[in-house]
């Protein structure tokens, strides 16, 4: 499939960007640039990430995967369901207790368990998960199950500009520049900087020049005159794993169902802050050399993880003392209880995640469906 063409404003950061020496590239993404697999292509709506899409050009699980296992006959999908707990018989996993659509208490036994409720659902599930076996959690008797949260730190720069610049041909984000990830010399781990998704007027009234007045005329003036005046450049960088990050349950809070919440402690790591700064400056010099008429950062790294890229609180590892899943993402100690989602993550890399969860979910599947096909069982 195509990629999308930049839009304007990031024809004009991919010329700046190019005149000083970097690399702009379209960025992937999971949506249809022309018809594919019956569905259309994406008619470029200013309201993509975060809503529903009006023609069916958004790829997720909902229109590729699932529908392809239920045609399979061997996948049975049972919608608005929530686990509370995998049952174990010893060491192997035998099942889930789960609440169904009707709120009612179920049990479903299996052969094997595939855990994939994201970081800190996946995280939450294994710790309110307790057997005699596994006091703490299953596959926390060392203690990692939760920690180690990441999910980017979001930083970047805005660049105002004199002219109307935002096409607002949906999305928006089109260019990426990657030339900063693993910029050892330096300092940086990994990141990435992208021309961002458009937001409606009300999410483009929080971004200001700094010391602008927020609130008022002068505020709506601002409002009226620069809505497509104004590119954001950032992206996420790549979070330094911190055991302390976690994620925790909490017995004393139940949910609606009685199942202990999920508790977050811990903070980022001082350099998760160096590196947003790194990445800002570089950043802001791209829109300078785009013609902006002001440029300001919006640092981050700081506070904590666990946004909407969370990952790494099942690690992948080689040791059972120091991660939770082996390298092919089961849980250790456990014979037939896997898990396919960010939680796996050693780190949440330079890039949105979710290429990477998806790549690794099928190696899992197919790991599973070998050692079946091998022993008439997972395990
Ligand atoms: C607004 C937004 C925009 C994003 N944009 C991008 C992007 O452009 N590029 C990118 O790479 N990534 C993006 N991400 C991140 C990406 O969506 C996630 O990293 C990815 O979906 C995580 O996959 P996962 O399998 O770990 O978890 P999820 O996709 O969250 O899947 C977990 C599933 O488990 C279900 N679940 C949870 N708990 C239970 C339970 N107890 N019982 C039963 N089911 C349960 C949940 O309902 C959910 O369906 C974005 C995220 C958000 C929120
Ligand atoms: S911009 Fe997003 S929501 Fe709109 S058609 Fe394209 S993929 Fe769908």
């Amino acid at each position: 499939m195509p990629a999308f063409e930049f839009n304007k404003e990031a024809k004009v950061v991919a010329a700046a960007a190019e005149r000083m020496g970097l690399h702009p590239f379209p960025i992937p993404m999971l949506r249809n640039s022309v018809p594919y697999n019956g569905r259309a292509a994406c008619i470029r709506n200013r309201t993509c990430c975060g809503y529903a899409c009006p023609v069916d050009a958004k790829n997720g699980t909902q229109n590729t995967v699932i529908p392809k296992a239920i045609e399979s006959g061997n996948c049975e999908l049972r919608t608005h369901c929530v686990v509370a707990e995998i049952l174990m018989d010893g060491m192997r996993a035998k099942g889930v207790r789960y609440f169904d659509e009707n709120n009612e208490e179920k049990i479903q036994t299996a052969d094997v368990v595939v855990v994939a409720a994201s970081a800190c659902e996946s995280a939450r599930l294994l710790l309110n998960s307790r057997t005699s076996l596994f006091p703490n959690g299953i596959g926390n008797n060392f203690d990692n199950v939760g920690r180690n949260l990441q999910s980017h730190a979001y930083t970047g720069a805005w660049g105002l500009f004199d002219y109307d610049i935002l096409e607002l041909n949906g999305p928006g984000a089109t260019l990426g520049i990657s030339d900063f990830n693993h910029n050892e010399k330096e300092g940086i781990i990994g990141g990435v900087l992208c021309t961002e998704f458009y937001v409606l007027p009300y999410g483009f009234s929080r971004a200001r020049p700094p010391s602008y007045p927020k609130w008022g005329r002068e505020h709506k003036k601002f409002q009226r005159q620069n809505y497509r005046r104004m590119v954001r450049l950032h992206g996420p960088v790549q979070d330094v794993p911190t055991p302390g990050m976690r994620v925790q349950v909490e017995d004393s809070v139940r949910d609606f169902w009685g199942i202990p919440v999920t508790k977050f402690s811990g903070s980022r790591h001082p350099l998760d802050r160096k590196h947003c700064q790194f990445l800002s400056e570089k950043a802001a010099s791209v829109l300078r050399e785009a013609g902006a008429k002001q440029v300001w950062m919006n640092v981050g790294g700081l506070g904590r993880a666990g946004g909407q890229h969370q990952c790494g609180t099942c690690r992948m590892g080689d040791d059972p003392k120091t991660s939770v899943v082996d390298p092919n993402c089961k849980v250790w100690g456990v014979d037939n209880l896997y898990v396919g989602d960010g939680g796996v993550l050693v780190s949440a890399g330079g890039f949105n995640p979710v290429l990477t969860i998806m790549a690794l979910a099928y190696r899992t599947g197919a790991h599973i469906a070998g050692e079946f096909a091998k022993k008439g069982s997972a395990a």
